[in-house]
């Protein structure tokens, strides 16, 4: 189908376009790489008068890797990806982007326009609540910071108001200690998840658990954490028993979404066992990291 009209600005600026947004409120949108809003736009099921496109504007490209990988609205995910620099500092964020749609998406889909549109089944919402991220909001109003819990709140639901838009996504690094896993299961490769999980752990030398953040995505209305798993893991010696019972409590609390790709009972089976193997894997890197650390002091 082809698109309905619309009027296109090319910002060339964070403040051009947050003027744009302003002048026209509800009637714009902010267009990233056009991968999810353009299908939705042609498919009719959303009719902006006004597009917004930011991918040109100098300021909103150029990421920072530092303490955390800090990625302005342009950035898109395959520069990110194809980083050395983001590979050594974020193995897990550019193993959550191996995971997006295919190179084609990724070569344009931005990884604040994927936060933006908060798909359920997304990688990166579920990446910034594990990696407790934050997120920066303009506005022509001003600006502010909200932190993962305050920006994941629904299916396709953000705060972000009519006149503003996601400036940049802010992804802390892992602690040096921290292992992480992320999987998912598919129905072929590069489909949106019918269930994943991103999980971190960063556990004492002698393997108790420090810290413990467990994000869900493709099996509820939003990607959100896994409480009750998290706690099972706090403080706890990780073992498999430990281990395991933490993914059989991963969805507790949880409302499981069923639909024509999968039931809510599929997902939670097999999203229980996807959690084992990805606690697992965390588990063992927590582990390999600790002894690559002895081995260097000795
Ligand atoms: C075949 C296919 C497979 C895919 N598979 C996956 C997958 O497995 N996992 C996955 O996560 N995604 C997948 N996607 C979606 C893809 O990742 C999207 O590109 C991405 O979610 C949106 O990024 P974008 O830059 O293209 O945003 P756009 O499509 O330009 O915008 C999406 C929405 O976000 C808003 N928006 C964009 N940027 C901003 C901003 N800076 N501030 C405020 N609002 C903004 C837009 O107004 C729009 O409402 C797939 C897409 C396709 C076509």
């Amino acid at each position: 189908m082809k698109l309905p009209a619309f009027a296109y600005h090319r910002a060339d600026s964070l403040s051009a376009a947050v003027a744009v947004l302003a002048e026209h409120g509800g009637e714009a949108r902010v267009l990233g790489g056009g991968q999810s809003l353009l299908p939705v736009m042609a498919l009719r099921m959303s009719n902006p008068e006004v597009l917004v496109d930011v991918t040109a504007a100098p300021d909103l490209h150029g990421h920072e890797v530092g303490d955390s990988v800090v990625v302005p609205a342009a950035v898109t995910m395959r520069t990110l990806e194809t980083d050395p620099a983001v590979a050594r500092a974020h193995p897990l964020l550019v193993a959550c982007l191996g995971h997006i749609g295919h190179v084609e998406i990724r070569t344009r889909g931005t990884v604040c326009g994927s936060l933006a549109h908060a798909d359920p089944a997304a990688e990166l919402p579920a990446l910034l609540l594990a990696a407790e991220g934050s997120i920066r909001l303009v506005s022509a109003r001003g600006s502010r910071q909200l932190t993962a819990g305050e920006f994941v709140l629904g299916p396709y639901t953000t705060p972000v108001a009519e006149d503003e838009m996601v400036a940049a996504a802010e992804l802390p690094c892992l602690a040096p200690t921290a292992g992480w896993s992320v999987r998912e299961i598919a129905r072929r490769s590069g489909d949106f998840a019918l269930a994943g999980v991103v999980a971190v752990v960063d556990t004492t030398p002698d393997g108790r658990c420090t810290s413990a953040r467990v994000a869900l995505f493709g099996v509820a209305a939003a990607a959100l954490r896994a409480g009750t798993a998290e706690q099972v893991l706090l403080g706890s010696t990780l073992d498999d028993e430990v281990l395991d019972e933490a993914a059989r409590r991963a969805f507790d609390d949880i409302e499981v979404i069923g639909d024509l790709h999968g039931s809510a009972e599929y997902r939670r089976r097999a999203g229980t066992r996807l959690v084992a193997g990805a606690l697992r894997e965390a588990a063992a890197r927590a582990t390999a990291k600790h002894r690559e650390q002895e081995s260097a002091r000795a």
